[in-house]
């Protein structure tokens, strides 16, 4: 996918890929909440932009090296805004599902299968359902699940720790998982690669992944 993107859409996308993050999360991100020493995307509140993380714990996401100095590029190519994705009006951006669809559609990644509920095809139209804004977050956990990070620590960077259900949602397995210490993870999945972000991106989902991810 990422050969065929332009800059913008590189940026973006590929921070929605290393961040796991949600549409609201993305948008409302700041460039505050990277620590560019330590390679981590922060999980911080930002109330003044509606968006809180509901998360008490410290600690940030891993961001590939190679996707720091990408982001970095782009920090000094917008040294004055706050927001990294703003609109044109400084604000957050709100249409990246809409970017994605038209970028399927435009470069022919459409499955051609699907409809949408107003009885529109993929096939003529930017609203394939392949193209969503999940399927970032879904192989953003994969890859981190498949590196043994715990499904705990997983769901911490999903910003979903304290959302209602996650428990009932995640049965035995992840119950048992949940039990295990999150200090233990080796150097390999705290320094993730981007290029194995990006190939798992455009692979079928693996079979191993709890569905509590
Ligand atoms: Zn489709």
């Amino acid at each position: 996918m990422f050969a065929v993107t332009n800059e913008e859409e590189t940026d973006l996308f590929q921070f929605s890929l290393v961040t796991g993050g949600r549409e609201q999360g993305v948008s409302t991100a700041t460039w505050a909440d990277i620590d560019f020493d330590l390679h981590e995307f922060l999980i911080q509140d930002r109330r003044d932009l509606d968006w809180s993380s509901k998360d008490r714990e410290e600690g940030g996401i891993p961001i590939p090296d190679d996707f720091i100095e990408r982001i970095q590029a782009r920090r000094l190519r917008n040294p004055e805004s706050r927001l990294i994705f703003p609109n044109t009006l400084g604000k957050p951006e709100g249409h990246f599902l809409r970017q994605l669809q038209n970028l399927a559609k435009r470069e022919g990644l459409n499955c051609g299968g699907c409809v949408n509920r107003k009885g529109e095809s993929c096939a003529g139209n930017a609203v394939c359902s392949n193209w969503g804004l999940h399927r970032f977050r879904k192989t953003f956990a994969t890859f981190h699940h498949d590196n043994g990070v715990p499904v705990r620590t997983i769901q911490r960077w999903l910003r979903r720790s304290s959302e209602g259900g996650t428990r009932r949602r995640t049965g035995k397995v992840v119950a048992a998982e949940l039990a295990q210490p999150t200090g233990d993870l080796d150097d390999q999945s705290l320094s993730p690669s981007l290029s194995a972000l990006c190939s798992l991106l455009s692979s079928p989902p693996s079979p191993s992944v709890p569905r509590s991810l």
